[in-house]
């Protein structure tokens, strides 16, 4: 059998190892249009902090490794095109400007997204930069020790302009950080979160210009100078453009049925439209356990675990995707947080009637002095009021207490309720924690505040 991979990030690296793993002697070619296999984006912001040193490091795999392991892997050549019917797809070498087709007896389609462009004048100014990818990565490390850097906008406060934000705020830039959303993070974190987290953005530099929209981005001699908003103009030497993502699949829709938003559509085993091809990772939405529908969540660990199961899929199994609940994690300074499921914040788009419980505690007894690690914790679970199942939760300290919601995403998916939870066991040792966990504080006050 004769399976081809297109993309070599975390979704097509994933189904050629969960292939190799299985069955090692199955021909597989590996397609990457880019010239380096494999780049993690998740790891940028170490990278661009100093903490990783080598931009070639931030990976799984080389093309040298995946060779010695009986992979065909072809890097700077383009998939351009699908013809189902026959099996085949068409292949641009982009070193030598040559095509040729190629069969396949399974397709699995991992091609990902592209940062999205806010459609104001002056997008193709000098210095107005994205965060995806090796190159950007090259890019934006030149900026964080460029003098003539002062002023740093990052449009987009998500996980990828908190991160960006955090890495020129450390390398000693004034940044600001702009949002149509009133708040950061707003829709991974309810407000009692992104209050805290407000004031410690503002603590190192940062002017949060949350509320705001974006009409244009002002140029001096070919560069980008200022960013404009429909409420003040913020001189920038760099913006950086972390809002939201676009499907990379433009070259399928004549070929796969897509969403209006460019996503393509599979079924519970990852399979398209046509037979035999799969697809995988950012251009596909997951099944959501909160509400059991469909909801794109672009997220490595989802790209990782539908790689897995093309791969399964692909050899004969009979595997379904399970249901996720959009579970990440971030550091933002000195905090960390986690969050999973439902949020009040996101309880209506998905439409669910949900209640919350904010908590707050210290992650150990009182006797344990802070120097010690003892911390407040705070964390907020959402719940269905009428059945008690458990929607989503967030977490937030200084002390890394983020696997808790490793435990909540569990308790979603195995439509746990505050019953079972209030109860639930978990481990006690006063140099981690206390006797109660907080999931267990926060489910006894919901079923005390339902009574
Ligand atoms: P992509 O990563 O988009 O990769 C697609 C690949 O396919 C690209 O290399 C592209 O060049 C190639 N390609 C596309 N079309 C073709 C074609 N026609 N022919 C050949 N090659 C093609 N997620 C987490 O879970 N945790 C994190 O901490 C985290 N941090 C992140 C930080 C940043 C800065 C960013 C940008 C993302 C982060 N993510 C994180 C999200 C995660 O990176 C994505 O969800 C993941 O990369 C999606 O993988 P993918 O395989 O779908 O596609």
């Amino acid at each position: 059998m004769k399976v081809i991979v297109v993309g070599s990030s975390h979704g097509g690296f994933e189904t050629v190892r969960g292939i190799l793993a299985e069955k090692p002697d199955t021909e597989i070619q590996w397609y990457e249009k880019g010239d380096f296999i494999s780049f993690l984006s998740c790891g940028m912001q170490l990278y661009l902090e100093g903490v990783v040193k080598d931009v070639n490091s931030v990976r799984y795999a080389t093309a040298k490794g995946m060779r010695a392991k009986g992979v065909n892997v072809f890097v700077h050549q383009e998939v351009t095109s699908i013809d189902p019917d026959a099996h085949t797809v068409t292949v641009h070498n982009l070193d030598d400007d040559t095509t040729r087709k190629e069969p396949y007896d399974k397709l699995v389609l991992s091609a990902g997204a592209v940062p999205a462009s806010i459609p104001v004048p002056g997008g193709d100014l000098a210095n107005v930069y994205a965060m995806r990818g090796r190159d950007w990565a090259i890019k934006l490390k030149e900026k964080t020790v460029d003098p003539d850097v002062q002023n740093v906008t990052v449009i987009g406060a998500g996980y990828i302009g908190i991160e960006a934000a955090e890495v020129f705020s450390k390398a000693g830039k004034h940044v600001t950080l702009i949002d149509l959303l009133p708040r950061p993070l707003a829709l991974y974190l309810d407000q009692e979160f992104t209050d805290i987290l407000s004031d410690t953005l503002k603590d190192h530099n940062i002017y949060l210009a949350t509320g705001q929209s974006v009409k244009e981005f002002i140029g001096q001699d070919g560069k980008v100078s200022a960013v404009k908003t429909d409420q003040a103009e913020y001189p920038s030497d760099l913006v950086i453009e972390t809002a939201g993502i676009k499907a990379n699949t433009g070259w399928l829709k004549d070929t796969l049925e897509l969403n209006n938003k460019g996503l393509v559509k599979v079924n519970d085993h990852l399979e398209t439209s046509q037979p035999d091809i799969y697809a995988v990772g950012d251009s596909t939405k997951v099944p959501y356990a909160p509400t059991g529908k469909e909801l794109q969540i672009a997220l490595a660990t989802n790209a990782r675990r539908q790689g897995r199961i093309a791969a399964k899929n692909v050899l004969g199994h009979d595997m379904k995707m399970p249901a996720v609940s959009g579970s990440s994690a971030l550091s933002v300074f000195d905090y960390h947080f986690a969050s999973t499921g439902i949020k009040e914040g996101t309880s209506d788009a998905n439409g669910v009637k949900s209640q919350s419980v904010f908590v707050t505690d210290t992650t150990q007894p009182p006797f344990v002095p802070d120097e010690a690690g003892n911390q407040t914790v705070f964390f907020k679970l959402t719940f269905d009021p009428d059945s008690h199942l458990i929607l989503g939760a967030q977490i937030m300290s200084k002390r890394d207490v983020t696997a808790n919601i490793n435990a909540i995403s569990l308790a979603i998916q195995g439509k746990m309720t505050l019953d079972d939870l209030a109860y639930a066991d978990f481990f006690f040792q006063p140099g981690f924690d206390r006797p109660w966990n907080i999931m267990n504080v926060a489910a006894q006050q919901a079923l005390q505040d339902l009574d």
